[in-house]
């Protein structure tokens, strides 16, 4: 008795460790499975690859944004195109001009084929 005893306690742990060996590698799948599917959701991916270039909300490119980018409003300050009314790049500015639009539009639609999203806040009220 004494004998299986022990042999049950020695065993146990090593069933233990091979079991969450085989559960580790099966965590060590999942997490990958899970990450690629909530990047790789088609409708989500292709939104975000034009989120990433494009300011949905000013309608230009996001790096060139002088409403998001400090660096850009300074820059554009530096070359004096800067409207002082509504806070951004003179050239940029939608609610002075609105065939402004057109010229940064023209450049999404050669990136992406189509048009882009009309900008909710940078356009006339
Ligand atoms: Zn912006
Ligand atoms: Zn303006």
């Amino acid at each position: 008795m004494k004998t299986r005893t022990l042999q049950a306690l020695v065993m146990f742990p090593l069933f233990a460790a091979l079991a969450m060996l085989g559960a580790g590698c099966g965590s060590q799948l999942g997490p990958p499975k899970g990450t690629s599917k909530g990047t790789g959701g088609p409708g989500v991916a292709s939104s975000d690859d034009d989120s990433g270039w494009w300011c949905v909300e000013h309608g230009v490119p996001e790096e060139e944004c002088s409403m998001c980018s400090t660096k850009m409003a300074a820059e554009f300050k530096k070359k004096g195109d800067w409207c002082k009314e509504h806070d951004r790049a003179e050239s940029q500015c939608f609610i002075c001009n609105p065939d402004r639009s057109e010229k940064f539009a023209s450049r999404y639609e050669a990136k992406f084929g189509k048009k882009p999203p009309v900008p909710d806040e940078n356009v006339r009220k």
